[in-house]
């Protein structure tokens, strides 16, 4: 796993390089004699603020004081590609005192975990027979095979494409999230739902 705290604040040449390894899982290092190719899978996780300040859409009385330009250029920093790159975004609001004080109303570690190796054991008794064990490692040629749309996850799936004009990677990307958001509800077929939540989860609503 690659943890890029502050991504905004990394350079965005920086950054930009990761887009081979993101994509092909390995990396080309080129030098004057040769050329190396190494493995590189991981799961990049980055977190980034709003604004360089960090109060930007704060519901209490917005405290950020940073130009206009200023947070354009800082969320500039992660290009589009870079962001077509990533599955999932989710926004963490501040959380007030009280709410520290009150305690956790989540549901236990420990059932999540169930889950999770529920929907792992699902994926890799699925993959066995193509070699495959994990979704993240499904080709755009065996997605739809391993998906199962109904009528109403092929609609979802359309119309969301248009909407955003997503690339045929991009497509791939919410499909492997689709299986696993259905493996992890214990479902044979990928649903309208699940389309629609891994939509949801890169921020491009159907
Ligand atoms: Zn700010």
């Amino acid at each position: 796993m690659l943890f890029l705290d502050e991504v905004c604040e990394f350079p965005r040449s920086h950054l930009e390089a990761l887009r081979q390894p993101l994509e092909e899982r390995r990396v080309a290092v080129a030098r004057v004699r040769a050329t190396v190719v190494f493995p590189a899978e991981f799961v990049l996780i980055a977190a980034a603020n709003p604004c360089p300040c960090g109060h930007l859409g704060e519901r209490s009385g917005s405290a950020c004081r940073c130009p206009e330009d200023a947070i354009t250029r800082y969320q500039s920093r992660l290009s589009g590609p870079m962001r077509d790159r990533i599955d999932m975004v989710v926004e963490v609001p501040r959380l007030g005192g009280e709410a520290l004080l009150s305690g956790s109303s989540e549901e236990p570690t420990a059932l999540v975990r169930g889950r999770v190796a529920a929907a792992q054991a699902r994926q890799s008794e699925r993959g066995a027979a193509i070699g495959v064990t994990a979704n993240a490692l499904l080709r755009g040629d065996q997605l739809l095979d391993v998906c199962q749309l109904d009528p109403g996850a092929r609609d979802a799936l359309t119309a969301a494409g248009e909407r955003w004009h997503l690339s045929a990677r991009a497509c791939h990307r919410v499909l492997r999230v689709g299986r696993t958001i259905a493996d992890l509800a214990g479902e044979e077929r990928v649903g309208r739902g699940a389309v629609i939540e891994a939509f949801q989860l890169r921020g491009q609503a159907p």
